[in-house]
């Protein structure tokens, strides 16, 4: 998604902005909407350095961990950067965002930076639900919409098939 500098300097409060999730870069996020919603305000800050401030809304799909099921899940999340200019100003500022830009620029692109904040977003271990029973290890339905019989015998259970695993050397 690009954004007119010229629209950052005259400032903006509250823009919508619908953001097609084919047009980000691909970092393994499976979105189940074509568009990811964008609310941006703009404000100048002293020195030509701009601050762009928002909220992002997108609704993924996940897979459960527990019983493979594909479940949707709708992520907000803050985007709060810093926008400065690449040659007149060599800042860190310690917890801002920073976007580099050139003054000289019709325009810049933020798709990558939002790409990012989604897949921040996604969780290591998604779960349909917290109380996912999950599917069974004999015979694999999925325990949350029935329940079988069957039992783990002694002995025999997820660790034994894990210790019948070879361990690779390379
Ligand atoms: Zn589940
Ligand atoms: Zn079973």
């Amino acid at each position: 998604m690009k954004i007119k500098l010229s629209d950052i300097k005259s400032g903006f409060k509250n823009k919508f902005f619908d953001i097609p999730t084919d047009s980000i870069p691909k970092r393994g996020t499976t979105f189940n909407s074509d568009n990811i919603n964008c609310t941006l305000s703009a404000s100048v800050l002293e020195r030509n350095r701009f601050k762009l401030k928002g909220e992002i809304e997108a609704a993924i799909l996940h897979e459960c961990v527990r019983c493979l099921k594909l479940f949707n899940s709708k992520v907000t999340s803050a985007i709060n950067f810093l926008v400065v200019d690449k040659l007149n100003d060599h800042i860190k500022i310690k917890g801002e965002e920073i976007i580099e830009i050139l003054n000289s620029d019709d325009e810049f692109d933020i798709s990558a930076m939002v790409a990012d904040i989604v897949e921040l977003e996604n969780p290591i271990k998604p779960l349909c639900d917290n109380e996912c029973l999950g599917l069974c290890n004999i015979c694999g339905i999925n325990k949350n919409e029935i329940s079988c019989d069957c039992k783990i015998e002694k002995g025999y259970g997820l660790w034994e098939n894990l210790k019948k695993l070879e361990t690779k050397k390379y």
